[in-house]
């Protein structure tokens, strides 16, 4: 069996490079393969409208199933790459199946960590699951972790009518990723909503939990990658142009990729950077694009309909706040000794946020105040 185009991993980083491909007017077959039993989907609805019961599947799925066949891209679900032979240009399949593969990405993205007696909240099937408890009655959700999905999740469960009590290893929620002053606010939101958030702790207080979630990150999927002998260090390590070996490009959670825009490896675990490398790599096998990939990461990230906020990055160093956190409108600029902008969070100041993308990009100062 041969295809073209090869791309290991049914997230959205691999949806993207096929779709970019067609698209773009790509030629030539194209596999797609995907461990879980779904073709790509959107993970931020999990956490939030999906996980409400406000958004359907089809705000999830990137596409229906027949889109995928009338672009003439063949999806394997329910199956998973278990060997890479670069120099044979070779993927081994669950099942024994070998395919030779012209272009190939790994798009394997990353699984989460686990503690016992928690769940966890990465996929479709977990999303499903955890909506499901929720729409039962109410209960008491403890969250284990203070990071993007315990955040998400204890805002979306208590928007249910959920008791919710969160574990945070950090003083404030966030605190590592903003700063104290930008993360008292998004603190602040969670317990005047009613989340309790006990700081400074790995360990929930003692209590009668109905479920309890832990949301302590996730391990990029390197293991294919490894043992096909790419250099893997923190993620699969990758050119300016996401190229991890001959003909083989590696996107998402697991791309450690030099970054022209900072000058210097980054890996980020969001959305947004799975569909634009992803995009970026289909545009280089349609033959449209030819320059490094320097794009400026960003994040968003809503708390229930209390609030939410952008930005762009990543960067820390002194805060310089504009606006008013009282009145949800304010943006923060984050600048380093130089006093140029590395980093931008904005809640409801989508302007400033995307003007700030030029400002990290060509290292120049804030706008005046
Ligand atoms: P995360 O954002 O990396 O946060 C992990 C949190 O768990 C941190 O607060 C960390 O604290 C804490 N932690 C680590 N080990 C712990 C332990 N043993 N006990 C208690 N707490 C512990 O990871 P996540 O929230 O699990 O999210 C998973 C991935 O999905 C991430 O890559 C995230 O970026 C992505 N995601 C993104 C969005 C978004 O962009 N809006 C939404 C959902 C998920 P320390 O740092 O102090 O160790």
């Amino acid at each position: 069996m041969r295809y073209e185009h090869v791309i290991v991993g049914g997230g959205l980083a691999g949806g993207m490079v096929a779709q970019e491909f067609r698209e773009q007017g790509g030629d030539g077959s194209v596999l797609l393969i995907a461990r879980e039993p779904h073709t790509p989907y959107h993970r931020p609805p999990l956490t939030k409208g999906y996980l409400r019961g406000e958004a359907g599947l089809d705000e999830v799925y990137m596409h229906p199933d027949e889109w995928w066949t009338e672009q003439s891209v063949d999806v394997r679900t329910g199956t998973e790459a278990t060997a890479i032979d670069p120099s044979a240009h070779t993927v081994t399949l669950s099942g024994g199946d070998s395919v030779e593969y012209g272009k190939l990405v790994l798009a394997t993205g990353a699984t989460p960590r686990t503690l016992p007696d928690t769940v966890a909240l990465r996929t479709l099937d977990d999303s499903q699951a955890l909506a499901k408890q929720l729409d039962s009655g109410s209960g008491h959700l403890g969250v284990i972790g203070g990071g993007f999905i315990g955040v998400e999740a204890a805002a979306s469960a208590r928007m249910k009518g959920w008791d919710v009590t969160m574990a945070v290893p950090e003083s404030v929620v966030w605190e590592h990723l903003f700063g104290a002053e930008v993360a008292r606010y998004f603190q602040r939101h969670l317990e005047e909503h009613g989340v309790h958030v006990h700081t400074g702790t790995k360990q929930l207080p003692e209590g009668s939990y109905d479920v309890t979630l832990a949301g302590i990150g996730v391990t990029p999927n390197t293991q294919l990658a490894e043992a096909a002998g790419l250099t893997v260090s923190n993620g699969v390590e990758t050119d300016d142009h996401l190229r991890a070996g001959d003909d083989v490009w590696a996107i998402g959670d697991i791309a450690n990729y030099q970054s022209v825009v900072h000058g210097k490896r980054l890996r980020i675990e969001h959305w947004d950077v799975a569909l634009n490398q992803g995009s970026y790599v289909g545009r280089t096998w349609a033959g449209k694009e030819d320059a490094p990939y320097s794009v400026v990461p960003y994040f968003f990230s809503d708390i229930g309909d209390w609030t939410w906020f952008e930005y762009v990055g990543p960067g820390s160093g002194r805060v310089d706040v504009r606006g008013s956190m009282d009145d949800d409108d304010f943006v923060a600029y984050y600048l380093d000794d130089d006093d140029h902008v590395v980093a931008c969070l904005g809640v409801n100041r989508s302007d400033e946020v995307e003007a700030a993308k030029a400002l990290i990009s060509e290292h120049r100062a804030a706008p005046a105040a």
